[in-house]
């Protein structure tokens, strides 16, 4: 085959306490892929999330990021292996300006990428307006797409978008899945965990479904129809 896994995870169980979050979840994700997670309310999908991020250590099994086992690796340290994980209406500092956010971001990384400024205010205009103004006067959907291109600006390798459009105006949806097109036009693999079932399936290309822990559906996007989502979501 051509294709490389970049993420295989195998057997995770997570537990809150006695509660158990996520158990035997196994699935694989190739270079450049693009999957999407889909559940019910609580049924794990953003504790997988933090999981593989690095955020909620997994009691039983075992992540490979690019050839690295990262299964008990910290945030800091799944981030600079090229995994960046974009919580909803999270990751910028209110205290600081547009370009002082995404200035950060490249330090962060290491990084001093000539054009990489200007690449974000290309796909981002209006951050490039405001680029001067405080991160926390910005609207909700401002403040998703400044951390979308924050985490954009590093070039990660993968990106899990956990709800990126949840509670946005439908012309920041677009925004918010065109960033993540570009995202994977330059060369990031994405898991994308959204309610717009429907648009993650004809994002991604694989598709796998929680139910209380569990993996209870994978396979093509393109296979996971009507019946599925009625089914493992209660809707279609
Ligand atoms: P939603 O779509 O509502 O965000 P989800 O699929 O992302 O749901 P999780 O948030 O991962 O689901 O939650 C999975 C289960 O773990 C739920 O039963 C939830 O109540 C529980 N849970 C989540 N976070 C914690 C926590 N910090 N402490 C204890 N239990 C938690």
């Amino acid at each position: 085959s051509t294709t490389t896994t970049l993420l295989s995870v195998h057997g995770l169980e997570v537990r809150y306490g006695p509660a158990l979050a996520l158990s035997g979840v196994s699935f694989d994700v190739p270079e450049k892929g693009a999957l999407a997670v889909l559940g019910a309310n609580g049924a794990g999908k953003s504790t997988l999330a933090r999981t593989l991020s690095g955020l909620v250590p997994p009691v039983a099994g075992r992540v490979a990021f690019a050839g690295r086992d990262i299964t008990a690796a910290s945030p800091s340290a799944v981030r600079r292996a090229g995994l960046v994980h974009l919580p909803e209406g999270r990751g910028v500092f209110p205290g600081l300006t547009v370009h002082e956010n995404l200035r950060m971001a490249l330090t962060a990384a290491g990084a001093e990428r000539a054009g990489a400024m200007d690449r974000a205010f290309t796909i981002f205009p209006v951050l490039a307006e405001r680029r001067r103004q405080r991160a926390g006067t910005l609207s909700g959907g401002e403040q998703q797409m400044l951390g979308l291109a924050r985490a954009l600006m590093i070039s990660p390798r993968l990106v899990i978008a956990d709800e990126l459009s949840l509670g946005l105006a439908p012309t920041l949806v677009d925004v918010v899945f065109e960033s993540l097109e570009r995202a994977r036009a330059a060369g990031a693999a994405i898991i994308m965990i959204e309610q717009f079932a429907h648009r993650a399936l004809e994002f991604a290309d694989r598709c796998l479904v929680l139910q209380r822990g569990t993996v209870a559906w994978s396979g093509p996007a393109g296979a996971a129809g009507d019946e599925v989502l009625r089914h493992y979501l209660g809707a279609a």
